[in-house]
């Protein structure tokens, strides 16, 4: 398995945008719809040798840009890249910094990911609905709100990574849709509430 790209706590962020919603490093929520290996459909999650980080260049190299939130499994990237996987192609937190020379080793970020230019306005509005909605019955941590996002929303977009609902829901709080009413260590843990909900101190 390939994780799919960043993980909510390194945040995406759209183009051109160099903060950081937050440090620190966890493995992605798993989107029930990408973990299915591209090339052969095989579950990745059911293997352990499938778990596994490949370099950002790499994956950059050997997914196209409306592929890269999918996972493949080790015998399909091999097949891909026509070799065996050596070390010097699996990634680490350490190969992964900001810092590092190589520009496509980079974190992966917003624009790595082509299937964000299919939303169309109507996803995205069907999204924040969604949002605003689950937050209707009182306020809740961001990190909860992404995981009935990914887990129950059905104005979920299968493959859309988690990231991309952090990212949405700080655009609500900066429109005012939604009010930060306690403050996490963490903006993701952060705890949110609907600007016209119960409890949004109005
Ligand atoms: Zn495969």
């Amino acid at each position: 398995m390939r994780r799919d790209g960043p993980s909510m706590t390194e945040a995406g962020g759209a183009a051109g945008q160099n903060e950081r919603v937050s440090s620190g490093r966890s493995d992605t929520v798993m989107n029930r719809g990408n973990r299915l290996c591209l090339d052969c459909g095989k579950n990745t999650l059911e293997n352990n040798e499938d778990y596994y980080f490949l370099r950002n260049r790499l994956w950059r190299i050997l997914v196209p840009r409306e592929e890269r939130h999918g996972m493949l499994c080790r015998a399909c990237v091999e097949h891909r890249l026509g070799r065996p996987l050596a070390s010097q192609d699996f990634g680490s937190a350490a190969t992964e910094d900001e810092s590092d020379p190589d520009p496509e080793d980079q974190p992966m970020k917003r624009d790595d990911y082509g299937i964000i230019d299919l939303l169309t306005p109507e996803m995205l509005h069907a999204i924040d609905t969604a949002m605003i909605e689950f937050l209707s019955s009182g306020p809740r941590k961001i990190t909860a709100v992404v995981r009935y996002m990914l887990e129950e929303s059905s104005a979920a977009i299968a493959g859309l990574p988690d990231w991309f609902y952090m990212d949405r829901i700080g655009e609500l709080i900066e429109d005012c849709e939604l009010v930060v009413v306690a403050e996490g260590e963490e903006q993701r843990f952060h705890v949110v509430a609907a600007a016209d909900g119960p409890s949004a101190g109005r």
